[in-house]
C-alpha cells in the first residue's frame, strides 16, 4: 500500500493512537508521524516503541504542517486540545478524532476548527481493556468497523482520503450521523460496559462476605465481566457523562427485560427462559458469522505482537 498522508499528528499516545501508529507504519501510509501526549514519560515511550517519528512537548508543535491531525485523548480533554491546536493547523488539513461518543465531541471540538480545515469525527469500534502507549498493536483495527460522522456539507475528497486511511489500516468504514452513532454504541458497547461494572461490583460486595470465594472460584461468565470492567476509568467516566441520554434509554429497556426474566424464574416458566436464551444464542452466532468475534473460548483475543 502507499502513502496517504505526508504528515500525521497523533494527539494522545495511548491504546488507539499507538495502534494507528503501528498500523500506518506497517503499511507505509504516512510519510511522518508526529506525536504529543501530556506526559514526558508517554512521549518518550512512543519514540522508543517507534510508532512516532517525532514527539513534541506541546500539541501546537505536533500539529504544525500536519495533513491529518488525530485527536486520541479522553473525551473530556478534546475541547481544550482543539482550542490549543486551532491557530496552528495547516489550511486544507483534516482534523479527526477517535472518541467513543460523537455528538459531545462535535460540540466540544467543532467551534474551534477554523474554516479552511476539514473536521471529520470518527470512532474505531475496536479496543481492549488495556491503555497507554505499550497497549497498541498494528492489527487492532483489522476487520473491525470504524464509524465516521462527517458534516452533511463536508468536503468529499477529505472524507475519501480519511476513509482510505482507515481501510488501509484494516478497518471497515461506515458513515452515519452522530446522533445515530451515539444510540448504536449505547446498545452495543456503553450499556454492556455499565452492566459489567455493576456485576463485578455486586460480586465484590459478595466476596467481602464469603472470604473471596467469588474471586477464587470465578468461572467464565464472571471472568469475562471482569475483563470488561477492567477498562480505563477515565475513558468510561467520560463516555457515561457525555452519552447520558442514549445510555439511560438503553438501561430503561434493560430493566424491563430483566424483570421479564426475573418473573419467568420466579414463576418457574422454563419454556419462556428456553425461548429467550435460544434467541440470544442466535445473536451470538450472527456476530461470529459477521467476523466480529471468533468462536474460541476466552474471546479469542490473545494480544498479538505489536509489529
Ligand atoms: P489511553 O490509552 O488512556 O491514552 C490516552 C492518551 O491521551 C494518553 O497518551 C494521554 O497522555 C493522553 N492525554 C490525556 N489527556 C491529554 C491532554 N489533555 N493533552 C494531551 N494528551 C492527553 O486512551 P485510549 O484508549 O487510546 O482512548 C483514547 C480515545 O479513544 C478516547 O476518546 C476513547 O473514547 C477512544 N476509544 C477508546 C477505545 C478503547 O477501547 N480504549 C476504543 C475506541 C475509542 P499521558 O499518557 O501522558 O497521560
Amino acid at each position: 500500500m502507499s502513502r496517504i498522508y505526508d504528515r500525521v499528528a497523533l494527539i494522545g499516545l495511548g491504546l488507539i493512537a499507538s495502534s494507528m501508529g503501528h498500523a500506518m507504519r506497517r503499511h507505509g501510509l504516512a510519510g511522518h508521524v508526529a506525536g504529543h501526549a501530556q506526559s514526558e514519560a508517554t512521549r518518550q515511550a512512543a519514540l522508543e516503541i517507534g510508532f512516532c517519528q517525532s514527539v513534541h512537548a506541546t500539541a501546537a508543535d505536533a500539529v504544525r504542517d500536519a495533513d491529518l491531525v488525530v485527536l486520541a485523548v479522553p473525551i473530556g480533554a478534546m475541547g481544550a486540545v482543539a482550542a490549543a491546536i486551532a491557530p496552528h493547523l495547516k489550511p486544507g488539513a483534516t482534523v479527526t478524532d477517535v472518541g467513543s461518543v460523537k455528538q459531545a465531541v462535535i460540540e466540544a471540538v467543532g467551534p474551534h476548527v477554523p474554516g479552511p480545515v476539514h473536521f471529520i469525527p470518527g470512532h474505531p469500534m475496536a479496543g481492549t481493556e488495556h491503555s497507554g502507549p505499550y497497549a497498541g498493536f498494528a492489527t487492532l483495527f483489522d476487520n473491525r468497523w470504524t464509524i465516521l460522522t462527517p458534516p452533511e456539507d463536508g468536503d468529499a475528497a477529505a472524507l475519501g482520503r480519511l476513509r482510505s486511511l482507515w481501510q488501509a489500516m484494516g478497518a471497515k468504514v461506515a458513515i452515519m450521523d452522530a446522533a445515530h452513532h451515539d444510540s448504536v454504541v449505547a446498545v452495543v458497547s456503553h450499556a454492556p460496559h455499565l452492566i459489567a461494572y455493576t456485576m463485578v461490583g455486586v460480586a465484590d460486595h459478595l466476596a467481602q462476605v464469603s472470604n473471596s470465594e467469588v474471586i477464587e472460584f470465578s468461572a467464565a461468565g464472571f471472568r469475562d465481566f471482569t475483563r470488561i470492567a477492567a477498562s480505563d476509568p477515565t475513558m468510561w467516566r467520560d463516555v457515561f457523562l457525555t452519552n447520558k441520554d442514549a445510555v439511560l434509554d438503553i438501561l430503561g429497556r434493560f430493566h424491563e427485560e430483566l424483570f421479564v426474566l426475573q418473573r419467568a424464574i420466579r414463576m418457574g416458566d422454563g419454556p419462556a427462559l428456553f425461548d429467550y436464551f435460544t434467541r440470544t444464542r442466535a445473536i451470538r452466532r450472527g456476530i461470529i458469522e459477521a467476523g466480529q468475534d471468533t468462536a474460541a473460548a476466552d474471546f479469542g483475543r490473545a494480544k498479538p505482537d505489536p509489529a
